[in-house]
């Protein structure tokens, strides 16, 4: 890239499009279709759907689904696997996962109904969640589903109430909160004393031997589930799972019986290059803290499993080129500190406005995430790159999907992927900005199809109404 001298570089830590395309080996780029998931190329899915659209592939989500669940056979610690269905709760996944043999962990009335859709039996079942409504319990305890993850007093008081009015007998887990540090972003890290979820362990022998005496409720087990996207190697799940252990046998000492052991989800993937931790570790940490406690496991994976399967395509709306505001035309490095950090390219920035924004993928938003973004096109696929900030058209600065990143020059309706979009994306979705939820599609060997519609302009006005007063 031979370039002016002030000329900003794309950030060269980055991967590049080849890197990230071969690390992900549902994703494969070719000289005609350009990039293609399994065999359908992306460009074909934008023609026929339009964009933005969340395309999954079938295929990654079954490979993933069975290597954590080989890794976890491997280690001799079979456990079941249950589907953290808020990372994606889209029908024709969650039945994908359930053909495999998935359970699911579910936080909302909404999610076990979307599993029970799916076909999960609801004895393969776990309800989390610090704020379980009255009628939620009801509904879940109307199903008879597998557990419920008790977080608190107050909500077993809640659990029984509901499960003696009904004349039931809930299978329940309290959940702990072990305080150790996940060392993930601070808006996904739920196992400190200082987070919301769960009770102290401290407090939990005395809460557990009052759960036996609760009418209603049988205290089946213990739970945990310490944050999400965790990259750190799997020392913190070693010490949450040694402190359960611990937890076991004191509770066993005391008389009381202790089944099931939920070892939670979390477990991070490489979105850049992050040293993600390995299922064989994860299997590694259950086993040597769990293994020989007699106890049924469970996991809850969630973005290991579907986050690498989803793509979010996008096309371009525009490049806007803008001059530089720094005042030193050039930009030099050492010059203004924040105008020469990103996109600026001979005095100018390079905006690469999107038809995707915050409203779909809110990841880089909250919590400063870092996704691939690789072009569709064959031809743009290997032409050179120079630094760009990728926006959308939302009315926020924070609608900023990355900056100083390398792409090469687009033209409108150029198409562009976000990658490892399956997890946390659709789910995360809004309508800000009046915008309608943007269409889902699974990809199967060399089929596809629609898997959500896209939201028409007619729905998202649907459901309001004026009153009386301001009518006519
Ligand atoms: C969100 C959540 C999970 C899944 O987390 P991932 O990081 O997606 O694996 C599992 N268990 C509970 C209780 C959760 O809240």
């Amino acid at each position: 890239m031979a370039a002016p001298a002030p000329q900003l570089v794309p950030d060269d830590s980055d991967p590049t499009f080849a890197e990230l395309i071969a690390g992900r080996p549902h994703l494969s780029v070719h000289a005609h279709d350009g990039l293609t998931m399994e065999e359908v190329p992306l460009a074909r899915i934008a023609a026929a759907v339009g964009t933005p659209t969340w395309v999954y592939s079938a295929g990654t989500l079954r490979r993933r689904f069975h290597a954590l669940r080989g890794a976890l056979d491997d280690a001799r610690v079979p456990a079941e696997l249950h589907f953290a269905v808020k990372a994606n709760p889209n029908l024709a996944v969650v039945r994908t996962l359930a053909k495999e043999g998935a359970g699911a962990d579910i936080v909302s009335e909404g999610e076990l109904r979307l599993a029970l859709a799916a076909g999960i039996d609801p004895s393969h079942v776990v309800f989390s969640g610090v704020g379980k409504t009255l009628g939620e319990l009801r509904f879940a305890l109307s199903h008879r589903i597998g557990q419920i993850n008790a977080e608190s007093a107050e909500e077993i008081g809640m659990i029984s109430a509901v499960a003696t009015e009904m004349g039931v007998v809930a299978d329940v887990a309290l959940r702990v909160n072990p305080d150790v540090d996940a060392r993930t972003h601070a808006k996904i890290t739920t196992g400190k004393s200082e987070n919301k979820f769960g009770v102290a362990i401290a407090d939990a022998p005395a809460l557990y031997a009052r759960m036996a005496a609760t009418p209603g409720v049988n205290p089946v087990g213990i739970a945990v589930h310490i944050g999400s996207q965790i990259t750190s190697g799997v020392s913190a799940y070693a010490a949450a799972y040694a402190a359960l252990a611990d937890l076991v046998r004191a509770l066993r000492e005391q008389g009381l019986s202790v089944e099931r052991v939920d070892c939670g989800g979390g477990l991070g993937i490489p979105y850049r290059h992050e040293p993600a931790p390995s299922p064989a570790a994860l299997a590694g940490a259950i086993r040597g803290a769990l293994g020989n406690l007699g106890v049924k496991l469970m996991v809850e994976p969630g973005r290991w499993i579907c986050g690498p399967a989803g793509v979010l395509l996008t096309q371009v709306i525009l490049q806007k080129h803008t001059p530089s505001l720094s005042g030193s035309a050039g930009g030099s490095l050492s010059g203004s500190a924040e105008g020469s950090l990103s996109g600026s390219a001979g005095g100018s920035r390079r905006f690469v406005i999107l038809d995707a924004a915050m409203n779909d993928l809110l990841r880089p938003a909250m919590y400063d995430a870092w996704h691939g973004i690789v072009p569709v096109g064959p031809r743009e696929f290997v032409s050179p790159v120079s630094p760009c900030d990728v926006v959308g058209p939302v009315c926020e600065t924070g609608d900023t999907f990355a900056r100083n990143r390398g792409l090469p020059m687009l033209e409108p309706g150029s198409l562009v992927a976000f990658l490892d979009a399956g997890a946390y994306g659709a789910s995360m979705s809004s309508t800000y900005n009046a915008r309608p939820l943007a269409a889902e599609v699974l990809v199967d060997g060399d089929r596809f199809a629609v898997v959500r519609a896209r939201q028409t302009q007619e729905a998202l006005l649907a459901g309001q109404r004026l009153p009386e007063w301001l009518a006519g």
